[in-house]
């Protein structure tokens, strides 16, 4: 059967019985524009210290953050979680070239249950929580999200355009936070190590002041003292997002906290919150869907159905009309 991507839960993964767990209730305006990125100063700024020993990539990303938080519509703990998958993924994607593209994958025992973030080389990033809004029974008391994740796995699956295949590295999470668990990927899954910084400094109306993290990985040849090196380097730093809300530049930050390691600038790409999705594709997903399950929406509505992107939380709406047009070329083929 062919399987559309984009979508969540992939098709294959249902049943016929399954209640369609892609319909909502129409409870807001049809949001007929997928993410597109706001390309203002959210970037990735890579460099590299110590003769080129550890490659660093700083990444400023308040307005993705922001961004993401409004189309998913989303609470502190849930920007906090889907935030740092964010920016996790795009540190990790700063590497790739062209059409290459990386997911991230985490399924956990805990209340968060998932999620799944993708980046592209072009600094492209969507992706979604599987369980909004995440229950709690208290407040948040700190931005400790360890009890929030529970026992799980954490998965990373490279798309490269020369690779044959999808290449995916998996590990047991070990420590519920996602910036030391992705440095623990490195380490287990590739033997490199390697050091996250990941932060986002909220306002005083929930929304980020500031986003941004740090990623330092020592080449192959490095030492290994200086590999251990970089960890506690990282460790070391204050809050990247205090930092940047403080308006220092990636470059800045990078200048004043490695003026020992003689840092060279490489490379800077702009990032941001941006999904592919159309209505075309999104209509794939009903055209695939059961003959049975497609009368009994025929039938009982109600309309205008409506499907959403769980990558951007887009909404697109089909009344009967559509319904029974599938329906007749459903029957057609048959
Ligand atoms: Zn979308």
């Amino acid at each position: 059967m062919k399987r559309n991507a984009d979508i969540y839960p992939p098709l294959a993964d249902r049943t016929s019985k399954e209640p369609s767990r892609l319909f909502m209730k129409k409870t807001l305006p049809e949001k007929s524009q997928p993410a597109k990125p706001e390309r203002g100063g959210d970037c990735l700024q890579t460099f590299l210290l110590a003769d080129d020993a550890i490659r660093g990539t700083m990444l400023n990303a308040g307005q993705m953050i922001n961004q993401m938080r409004r189309h998913h519509e989303l609470g502190i703990l849930e920007t906090l979680v889907l935030g740092h998958a964010y920016m996790g993924a795009c540190l990790m994607a700063a590497g790739l070239k062209g059409q290459d593209r990386l997911t991230l994958q985490v399924d956990c025992s805990g209340p968060v249950k998932g999620l799944l973030v993708e980046a592209n080389a072009a600094g492209d990033v969507r992706g979604f929580l599987k369980n909004v809004p995440i229950p709690v029974d208290k407040p948040l008391e700190n931005f400790n999200l360890s009890p929030f994740f529970g026992a799980g796995f954490i998965s990373v699956t490279r798309i490269l355009a020369d690779a044959k295949r999808p290449f995916t590295g998996k590990v047991m999470m070990a420590h519920g936070s996602l910036a030391k668990d992705l440095a623990h990927y490195y380490l287990t899954s590739e033997q490199i190590p390697t050091s996250f910084s990941l932060s986002i400094k909220f306002d005083h109306q929930g929304n980020a002041a500031a986003a941004g993290g740090m990623f330092l990985q020592a080449m192959p040849d490095a030492a290994d003292s200086l590999a251990s090196q970089v960890e506690t380097r990282v460790m070391a730093l204050p809050s990247i997002a205090t930092l940047l809300a403080e308006g220092a530049s990636p470059q800045r930050v990078v200048r004043d906290h490695f003026a020992d390691c003689a840092p060279r600038f490489v490379d800077r790409r702009n990032v941001g919150f941006a999904c592919h999705c159309n209505r075309d594709q999104i209509r794939t997903v009903l055209t695939l869907l059961p003959i049975d399950e497609l009368q009994d929406i025929q039938q009982k509505g109600p309309f205008p159905v409506e499907i959403r992107c769980h990558h951007c939380n887009t909404r697109y709406s089909f009344d009967r009309e559509h319904i029974g047009r599938i329906l007749a070329a459903r029957f057609s083929e048959n």
